[in-house]
């Protein structure tokens, strides 16, 4: 059940662009974030049928993605806001499907072998919420821009066989600001 928008009433969906919004959605999902850090989070126009598909995408990355943060508050995130998720009979199939997809492996951090546990987790579905993300922000931040039927908006990982580029990324930011991007277009070259 959704709660009917008043903010952007008359306005397009600002994800699918195809028709008009019903409900106000943060484009990041407020539960994402610690209650402390979930003032002025960016909203949208939605219709239902968006607002619906990109809640069930949220409700399964929410617990699973959490997994995988390095932010300040990830730690906390995880035994507080995803230990909760779990518990919740609601949530049992998602439960149930991580625990059958938890692995240790060993990667490498600094130089040192390190053990870590590693998570299932369907990419597809990361694909579809950060592409509503795109959207989204594109919405909020360039003055309301609908990415309509003949834009299309796709979104790729850093991860996998670009993970190199990701570590020289990584060693460009901590350089000076000014030198980061230059250093980047050049280890992309
Ligand atoms: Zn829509």
């Amino acid at each position: 059940m959704f709660v009917t928008g008043k903010k952007f009433e008359g306005e397009t969906c600002a994800y699918c662009c195809e028709v008009t919004a019903t409900t106000d959605d943060h484009v990041f999902a407020r539960k994402f974030f610690l209650e402390v850090q979930r003032a002025n989070l960016p909203q949208v126009p939605a219709c239902e049928r968006c607002n619906g598909e990109k809640a069930a995408l949220e409700t399964e990355l929410m617990i699973l993605l959490g997994f995988g943060g390095r932010h300040d508050d990830a730690q906390e995130n995880l035994s507080t806001l995803v230990a909760h998720r779990l518990e919740n009979k609601a949530n049992a199939r998602i439960a149930r499907e991580l625990r059958a997809g938890v692995k240790r492996t060993w990667v490498m951090e600094s130089g040192l072998a390190t053990q870590a546990l590693t998570v299932s987790i369907d990419w597809a579905k990361v694909e579809r919420l950060f592409c509503y993300i795109a959207r989204g922000l594109a919405w909020h931040h360039f003055d309301r821009v609908l990415f309509g039927a003949d834009c299309v908006v796709q979104v790729a990982s850093l991860a996998g066989n670009n993970a190199t580029h990701v570590r020289r990324f990584r060693g460009g930011q901590s350089q000076r600001a000014s030198a980061s991007a230059t250093a980047l277009d050049a280890h992309k070259a």
